[in-house]
């Protein structure tokens, strides 16, 4: 028999409003950047992840052209779980995807000319098996394109079909505020800017958020784990066989795990004990108390790391003693 969903998949994940778009996207959504490369890979491990997801209603599928190792695996390999058991439920999906980084060789596969972002996204929709993905994003911003060009691009995709809702991607506030206004020119609203943001990396505060609050888009926060430094991986001291910064193939190498940063790892820690939680939770509900930050974007390399995450937004909002504590660490 084939795999059917959960009936369950609704009770209990929020999906609050992306900015002042009618799209709502679940509080986690889950990325496919590591852990779903590979040519030819088995994919029981990978259909586990995707399968939970789903089942505790992330809807929110979060790819890009690059997305491998090789660049391209991750989509062929979503594309291949999506026709096994994700295809009866496409209107139930919001799958994303990007275009900005070195896909293909030659002028025309990296940056953000219209020529290449047509290209990639129909490149990644046969990848997929899609007619259309729900959110294109331009994956970074491009100095030596006009941002015209690349609005007008993402305008025209819309307008296609090829996507429902344009995006961008690692756009600063001014940067945000100048996309927007040429897009809202154009008719097609910028509804996302997804962005890096995490205990650790907190630049978009000041300069990112209040813009997405002003402008009306939704904020998706990446890697608000800090790609693992944020869980209980690494908290032992030594680097797990099977975590991410041992593996040799990502940007997190043994070298980013620090001692400075094991420390305020785990002093955060003490404080998610405290409170009943794990420290990924405790780091999640963290970057949700931010009214800009619509859905965390987390990465997973076991479905018990999505069911982690799914419980965090289920928890009740973080009290002052415990920001107050937790800021205390941060600004050490
Ligand atoms: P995270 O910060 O969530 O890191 C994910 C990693 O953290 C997992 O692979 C796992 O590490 C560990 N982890 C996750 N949950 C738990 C848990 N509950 N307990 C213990 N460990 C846990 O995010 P990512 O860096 O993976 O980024 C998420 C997504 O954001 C990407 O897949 C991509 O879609 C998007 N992204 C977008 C970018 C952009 O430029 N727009 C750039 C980067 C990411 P381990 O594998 O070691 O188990």
């Amino acid at each position: 028999m084939s795999w059917q969903a959960a009936p369950s998949r609704y009770d209990t994940m929020p999906y609050p409003h992306c900015g002042r778009s009618g799209l709502r996207l679940p509080a986690v959504s889950l990325g496919l950047w590591h852990n779903f490369g590979g040519e030819g890979a088995d994919l029981a491990r990978q259909r586990e992840i995707v399968r939970t997801a789903f089942d505790h209603g992330v809807t929110c599928f979060d790819l890009a052209n690059n997305y491998g190792p090789p660049p391209g695996s991750a989509e062929r390999n979503f594309g291949r779980l999506f026709d096994l058991y994700l295809r009866p439920y496409r209107d139930e999906l919001v799958v994303c995807t990007k275009a900005g980084y070195t896909m293909w060789p030659g002028p025309y596969g990296d940056w953000g000319s219209r020529k290449y972002l047509v290209a990639s996204l129909d490149q990644s929709l046969k990848r997929m098996g899609l007619d259309y993905v729900d959110v294109f994003y331009h994956h970074r911003p491009d100095p030596s394109t006009p941002l015209e060009e690349t609005m007008a691009a993402l305008d025209w995709i819309v307008r296609s079909g090829r996507a429902l809702y344009a995006g961008i991607s690692n756009y600063n506030g001014e940067q945000t505020r100048r996309a927007a206004a040429e897009l809202r020119r154009l008719g097609t609203p910028c509804v996302v800017n997804q962005s890096r943001y995490s205990m650790l990396v907190r630049g978009v505060e000041d300069d990112l958020l209040p813009v997405l609050e002003q402008e009306g888009i939704g904020g998706v926060a990446f890697s608000p784990l800090a790609q693992g430094l944020l869980t209980d991986r690494y908290l032992g001291g030594a680097l797990p066989a099977d975590s991410r910064a041992a593996g040799g193939v990502g940007f997190l190498r043994p070298e980013h795990v620090t001692d400075e940063r094991l420390d305020v790892a785990r002093r955060l820690d003490a404080i998610a004990r405290e409170g009943g939680q794990s420290l990924a939770q405790l780091a999640l509900r963290w970057v949700k108390r931010q009214p800009a930050v619509t859905s965390v974007l987390i990465g997973a390399s076991k479905p018990r790391q999505v069911l982690d995450a799914v419980r965090a937004v289920q928890m009740p909002a973080l009290g002052g003693d415990e920001l107050a504590a937790i800021e205390e660490i941060l600004l050490a």
